[in-house]
């Protein structure tokens, strides 16, 4: 059985265009998932857009001079479908959850959001970084316009490590390699080893924390960086699609699943928690 898909978008998502809840279910009980986390995004950061970029016809209402401003979460109605869903599929364990966005740089309406979600999955993630000229902040991607893609690599990292350092109320963190899905295809190819200190610096962090790192198939982690969270103490690992929309449902969990085993963690006898390390 594949593991649990901990990290699922719906049209709860603000980005998710393509997102269904329900049909994320019926796609979860047709590969026959235990169970599925509804993470859906809490973005309080604004971004800057680049000259002449253009946004989804959906995402207008949401820019203010070349600014794009993330709405709010609507969590009466994701709780409502999430019930329904429920009803729908009792044999799907339809776990409710979170992706909060940079929630250090935003502690105050995290933590409301938090206090009135109940949720059972709290994600946290950084996909913002700030400008070049520092008046503002923008997609991690958009950094590669004009900055060297090691450093925005590292820049990404440091700043994950101060979201781990700085906010504590969250369960898992979301794609360490963020900014891989971007890395630029001319020039040098993304090497996990150049960013070795890096990431073992954030895994560390992590490890004292005692919280779980994410394994998100979106691009395939690199099994050094499992392995590195190894042996740094991690205890326990997430397995993630991070679907927009129900057809990417635990996609690349196969192969996932397989790096986890070899670099050393294994399902317990609970198919629907964490995998811990042998
Ligand atoms: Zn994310
Ligand atoms: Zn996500």
């Amino acid at each position: 059985m594949l593991p649990p898909d901990n990290h699922v978008h719906s049209q709860w998502s603000w980005d998710a265009l393509a997102g269904s809840m329900e049909r994320t279910c019926l796609r979860a009980v047709e590969l026959g998932l235990s169970s599925v986390a509804f993470t859906e995004h809490a973005d309080f950061t604004a971004w800057t857009l680049r000259p002449g970029e253009k946004v989804p016809e959906e995402w207008r209402s949401l820019l203010a001079e070349g600014v794009l401003n993330p709405p709010s979460f609507d969590l009466d109605g994701y709780r409502s479908c999430l019930e329904s869903c429920r009803e729908r599929y009792p044999g799907l364990r339809i776990l409710s959850g979170v992706e909060l966005s940079e929630p250090h740089w935003h502690a105050f309406p995290v933590g409301i959001l938090l206090g009135a979600g109940g949720f059972e999955r709290v994600l946290a993630s950084v996909h913002s970084a700030p400008t070049a000229d520092g008046s503002g902040f923008t997609e991690v991607s958009a950094r590669y316009d004009d900055q060297p893609p090691a450093d925005v690599v590292r820049a990404y990292l440091a700043e994950t490590v101060r979201l781990i350092e700085q906010f504590d109320a969250f369960e898992v963190l979301a794609h360490i390699d963020y900014p891989v899905r971007y890395w630029p295809a001319d020039g040098k190819p993304y090497y996990p080893y150049d960013f070795e200190e890096e990431y073992r610096h954030v895994l560390r962090s992590l490890a004292a924390t005692g919280k779980v790192l994410e394994v998100n198939t979106r691009v395939p982690l690199h099994p050094q960086v499992l392995a590195w969270w190894r042996q740094e103490g991690g205890q326990a690992i997430s397995f993630a699609s991070d679907a927009h929309d129900p057809a990417a449902l635990a996609r690349g969990f196969r192969d996932a699943v397989q790096v986890a085993e070899v670099s050393g963690f294994r399902q317990g006898r609970d198919p629907h928690a964490f995998w811990r390390r042998s």
